[in-house]
């Protein structure tokens, strides 16, 4: 029989940042890990404080970059990976009224720190924009994808990753602690991104999930160093190589690349590029997206020994070191967790449990 102090379901970006909260605390934990959601691995990884679409601050922006960006740099050393891309995302401004918006956004408390007041224009002849761009600073990319990886592949070294469904009937619930298989541990933390609809723990949630594709391309007159943002984003990979994404489909929950996204996709790039490229690679995932958009973190009201981390939606990469930090704090010291991201939010679907 083997002990340990957590046992995590789940190692995409939820379950690495609360396997480092555990690492750094000198909790003991094994993880179950099955490859059944792509969400981090194919994630275009972006981290940006505010919401382009709008002009505004994000939920919690700047504290969350406080809070995740740290932890990426720690987990460079640690693995020895080099997995975050400072860039700029250069947003193109439609038309002048755009530009105005622009203007005014760029001089509000809160985003003028991140938002160029001057609006730039792109020397690049490959690039369509006769209104220019809106600047914004303090953003890039962290590689989820090689994050993920290399963090599994630390833990399996270790012993401490099984590669595995996790067997939700197969838990025995005790006075004070839970066996699962031969293993007893004193708590489960689900991490299972869009997997939980099959968790019948915390299948009452409203977790909607939300399908999104990216295409690789390979553009060698492009010649981009910076984010470009327009329909789509298109983000500088090295040797002439970008990403470009995302889509949004709600209604589909498979992880298949689709004609129709692809489309989408080069469609919208086709407005703001024109150059040559071929398409080199096309992936999809299931965002795990939450009708109030807020993280779904917390414990089971009626299993006291089970919890939830999820809801990360389309910013994993910047809520999931802040929500793995509070459930930790919650767990390990009663600290109470924000009231936005707490399941008993949802207390009423739970009644009927
Ligand atoms: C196309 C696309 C682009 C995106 N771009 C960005 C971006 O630019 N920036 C950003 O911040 N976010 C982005 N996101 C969102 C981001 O990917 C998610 O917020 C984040 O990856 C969710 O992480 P997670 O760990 O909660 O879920 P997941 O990554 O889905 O991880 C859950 C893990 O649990 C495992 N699992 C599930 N059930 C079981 C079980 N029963 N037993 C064992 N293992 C199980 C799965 O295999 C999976 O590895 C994007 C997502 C998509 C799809």
């Amino acid at each position: 029989m083997k002990h340990y102090d957590y046992l995590i379901v789940g190692l995409g970006l939820a379950g690495v940042a609360f396997c480092e909260q555990l690492q750094k605390s000198n909790r003991s934990f094994v993880v179950f890990e099955d490859s059944s959601q792509q969400s981090s691995k194919v994630a275009a990884g972006l981290y940006n404080p505010t919401v382009l679409k709008r002009f505004t601050v994000a939920w919690r922006g700047p504290e969350l970059m406080m809070k995740s960006i740290p932890m990426y740099r720690e987990l460079e050393k640690k693995l020895q990976i080099q997995i975050d891309s400072q860039r700029s995302i250069w947003r193109k401004l439609n038309n002048v009224s755009d530009q105005n918006n622009w203007l005014v956004a760029s001089d509000q408390p809160g985003l003028e720190s991140f938002l160029e007041s001057e609006i730039a224009e792109s020397s690049n002849a490959s690039v369509h924009a006769p209104f220019g761009f809106g600047v914004v600073n303090q953003t890039g990319t962290i590689d989820t994808r090689q994050l993920v990886a290399a963090y599994a592949s630390d833990l399996k070294n270790k012993g401490l990753l099984r590669e595995t469904s996790f067997v939700y009937e197969d838990i025995v619930e005790e006075e004070t602690s839970l066996m699962y298989q031969s293993i007893r541990c004193k708590h489960i933390v689900f991490c299972e991104g869009y997997g939980v609809k099959k968790n019948p723990f915390f299948n009452y949630l409203p977790l909607k999930g939300n399908k999104g594709e990216l295409l690789v391309l390979k553009a060698p007159n492009l010649n981009l160093d910076v984010i470009l943002k327009a329909g789509v984003f298109v983000i500088p990979l090295g040797e002439d190589c970008y990403k470009v994404g995302a889509t949004y489909n709600p209604m589909n929950k498979d992880s298949i690349p689709s004609r129709e996204a692809k489309d989408d996709l080069l469609n919208k790039l086709l407005k703001l590029i024109k150059t040559d490229f071929k398409v080199v690679s096309h992936v999809a995932g299931v965002r795990p997206t939450v009708v109030d958009r807020k993280p779904l973190v917390g414990r089971h009201p009626k299993h006291k020994n089970l919890y939830i981390l999820n809801g990360l939606g389309s910013r994993g990469v910047l809520i999931a070191p802040f929500a793995a930090q509070s459930l930790f704090e919650n767990i390990e010291n009663k600290k109470a967790l924000a009231a936005e991201i707490d399941i008993q939010r949802f207390s009423d679907a739970a009644l009927a449990l």
